[in-house]
């Protein structure tokens, strides 16, 4: 068999270092053809030093010198710049795009990929939430398949292999319910940032720590399942579920659920993405439900935990709003991992930036970004930045 070459976007990230391990743990099946960090030379370097990459892109211009140097060496060829990312998704030279980048940014190189016919493991949910008919538009007249990383998405991916053309009733995607589950407002007002920075079960990247703490994750999510299984709003639910054991279920017409279970670990959808279908043997550690008596379930808290019932505004009305709310969001939590606004105001500033963007229901690809933008911009201005 030949070895899948992995583009591995982000990969100095979360999902990217351990889309890494993964890759290391089964040289036999995957090798890294390019990375691409956006700030973290350093360990851009290590990476490069490693894997030996035919490229790797640092996304700031100006550690391009550094990163050059540094692997003056080597065969691998260093580009710079957001231009150079695009490109580099261009490559004839890879077979998978891990598209690992966080957020808005992840959306040009992932487009890209899918236009040159790629199959993408898609953990930049962020990409499908801003334009998710385009990208998945595309991806069908190219025949591209979109494999979810993102646990959930993975777990329904995995519940629907072997179901062919059965339909399905609906999802419901578990939520942990964060760090801050059960606390009301009184609470979350004084929250500060390494506080919701700290999950119970996953260690992630920054963002989307915010992101699960305020339960914007799962809206983002709603909306991210929406577009991968084509699905109609009221066809998705959320259920908490602090375990974490179950990663989501499918029910079917007949009533019949099938979930996915396991520890929760990351690099179990990464490396299912990246070897589809083949499933990997590995020795990560396996679960005991001796050690979990009981796994319980309950309805999200949406007058506490609003984020949740914004995105789930958003996915009901459709057109730009996805992208709006998701603009809104990334500069809020942007602003909130600096000090500059409380927790809650993470809320306020989403919801009055989908109150004032105008809205399209249809939105090309210029349009999305021209929203995007336009988001940004009175996002920033609410918060004085
Ligand atoms: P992270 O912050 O740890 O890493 C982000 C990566 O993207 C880094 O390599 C960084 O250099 C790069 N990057 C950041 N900004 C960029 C920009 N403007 N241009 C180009 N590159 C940029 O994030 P993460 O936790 O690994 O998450 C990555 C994506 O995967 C997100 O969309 C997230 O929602 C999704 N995801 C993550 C997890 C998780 O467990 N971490 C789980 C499910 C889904
Ligand atoms: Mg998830």
């Amino acid at each position: 068999m030949t070895k899948k070459r992995i583009a591995l976007f982000g990969s100095t990230g979360s999902i990217g270092t351990q889309a890494l391990e993964v890759i290391r743990a089964n040289s036999d099946l995957f090798e890294a053809e390019i990375l691409t960090a956006q700030t973290n030379d350093e360990l851009l370097i290590q990476q490069a030093l490693e894997f030996r990459p035919n490229a790797v892109v640092i996304g700031d211009e100006g550690k391009y010198q550094k990163v050059k140097s540094a692997l003056a060496a080597t065969d691998t060829k260093v580009f710079a710049g957001e231009q150079a990312l695009v490109e580099a998704a261009d490559f004839d030279t890879y077979d998978i795009m891990l598209a690992a980048i966080v957020g808005f940014a992840g959306l040009k190189p992932t487009l890209k990929a899918v236009d040159k016919g790629k199959t993408i493991a898609l953990a930049n949910k962020e990409t499908l939430v801003v334009a998710g008919d385009i990208v998945m538009q595309r991806a069908i007249e190219k025949h591209v398949p979109i494999l979810p990383v993102d646990s959930e998405h993975s777990a329904i991916f995995q519940c629907l292999v072997g179901e062919g053309r059965n339909r399905i009733e609906k999802i419901v995607l578990t939520a942990s319910g964060g760090p801050f589950l059960g606390k009301k407002p009184n609470f979350l007002v004084n929250v500060k940032r390494d506080h919701a920075l700290q999950h119970p079960n996953w260690s992630m990247g920054a963002k989307i720590s915010i992101d699960s703490a305020t339960l914007m994750n799962k809206g983002l999510e709603m909306i991210e399942a929406k577009w991968l299984f084509n699905l109609k709003p009221e066809q998705v639910q959320v259920v908490v579920h602090p375990q974490s054991i179950i990663h989501s279920m499918v029910q079917f017409e007949d009533g019949s659920m099938k979930a996915q279970m396991g520890l929760p670990d990351m690099k179990l959808p990464i490396q299912y993405a990246m070897g589809f279908p083949q499933r990997i043997k590995n020795d990560f550690p396996r679960l005991d439900f001796k050690k979990y008596p009981s796994l319980s379930f309950e309805e999200p808290d949406l007058k506490t935990f609003r984020n949740l019932a914004l995105a789930t505004e958003a996915l009901y009305k459709g057109g730009n709003m996805p992208c709006i709310l998701n603009a809104a969001n990334e500069i809020a939590v942007w602003a909130f991992l600096r000090n500059r606004i409380g927790f809650l105001d993470i809320t306020a500033v989403v919801e009055k930036t989908m109150q004032q963007v105008s809205f399209i229901a249809q939105p090309s690809l210029e349009e999305y970004f021209d929203s995007d933008g336009e988001a940004r911009t009175f996002a920033a201005s609410l918060i004085q930045m």
